[in-house]
């Protein structure tokens, strides 16, 4: 076992400071960071407590709500501002783990959590994601719930979080402060996928701490739906989801589409080529299918995951069917 220091903080700037030390970890609701240190997964040297810094409120901005990165998701999915205007994102955040991890899980710490691959979790096993260069062990072993978009030669892990699906979907944007000052990451700019390097996951630097997630206000936001696909109804991850969200020209065609995609791909993964069918389209089967077929055309399964794709395509498909019903 290795000696870990602990550290409680109650001002952000304090936060920054601890946090560039190397080998330090901010440490807020733990259900991701406490786990993987008890596997010998993670092994900070230090821990940063920031649960008592001021970043829980839910606020409004010129452009939509600001979200504190140490709001638990059950506040935010309660919230009636996220429930009316951002349906989506309430109801990526209620299906997604248990009721206690939700009471206990920060939104920052959720978009940070990392992988539920087998081989990740098993210091035992290779993974170019926890040891870069030691070897892929999903490749050729156990991969059924693995990734079959953005993939790589390196990692084929599925991006876990339900959540990021729909900043995905609807271009939310993640603020950060570090030593060398404040960014705006756009969502699309944040996640990373695996390329050659699979345990760079995000665009966060050391010492880089989450403060808030801006969500933007858009018809189509507020008119989306989430629709996840699992093996139990509850305390289970996503095989497939789909966060799809509509705004109506008066026509009746789409005059803006968002559809983003979890449990199919490396990272939350925005579906472009399904959008470039819809938008403009009549919303129908056809043209459901039409665009699920678009963005699954690119689908890399590997040995065990080939389900994925008609699985995908039907969530899809389910989704916009659901928030044009
Ligand atoms: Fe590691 Fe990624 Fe391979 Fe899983 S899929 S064993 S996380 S490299």
């Amino acid at each position: 076992m290795q000696p870990v220091s602990y550290r409680r903080v109650r001002a952000v700037d304090e936060a920054v400071r601890a946090g560039s030390a190397p080998g330090s970890a901010f440490y807020a609701g733990g259900t991701t960071l406490v786990d993987l240190m008890k596997l010998d997964v993670m092994m900070p040297a230090s821990l940063i407590d920031i649960t008592h810094l001021p970043l829980a409120a839910i606020e409004e901005t010129n452009r939509g709500l600001r979200i504190g990165a140490l709001a638990r998701m059950s506040d935010v999915a309660r919230d009636a501002r996220v429930v009316e205007r951002f349906p989506a994102v309430a109801e990526a955040l209620e299906r997604s783990a248990s009721g206690q991890l939700r009471n206990m899980a920060t939104i920052g710490g959720n978009v940070l959590q990392r992988t539920r691959c087998a081989y990740f979790r098993d210091a035992a096993t290779p993974c170019n994601k926890r040891r870069p260069g030691s070897g892929c062990g999903a490749r050729e072993g156990i991969n059924e719930d693995h990734a079959i978009l953005g993939t790589s030669e390196a990692c084929i892990a599925v991006h876990a979080s339900d959540f990021a699906v729909t900043l995905a979907a609807f271009d939310a944007i993640v603020h950060t402060t570090s030593a060398n000052g404040e960014r705006a990451i756009p969502s699309a700019a944040f996640f990373h996928r695996p390329e050659a390097t699979p345990d760079r996951e995000t665009a966060l630097e050391p010492g880089d701490l989450i403060v808030a997630i801006e969500l933007p206000r858009s018809r189509a936001a507020a008119r989306s739906t989430y629709v996840k696909v699992r093996d139990r109804t509850s305390y289970a991850f996503a095989l497939a989801s789909c966060a799809a969200g509509v705004e109506r020209a008066p026509d009746g065609t789409l005059a803006d589409v968002r559809v983003a995609l979890g449990g199919v791909a490396t990272v939350p993964w925005r579906a472009h080529a399904a959008e470039a069918v819809l938008r403009g389209a009549r919303p129908n089967a056809e043209t459901f299918a039409a665009a699920a077929r678009a963005e699954f055309a690119q689908a890399r399964p590997t040995t065990q995951n080939a389900y994925k794709i008609e699985l995908g395509m039907r969530t899809m498909v389910r989704a916009l069917e659901t928030v044009t019903a």
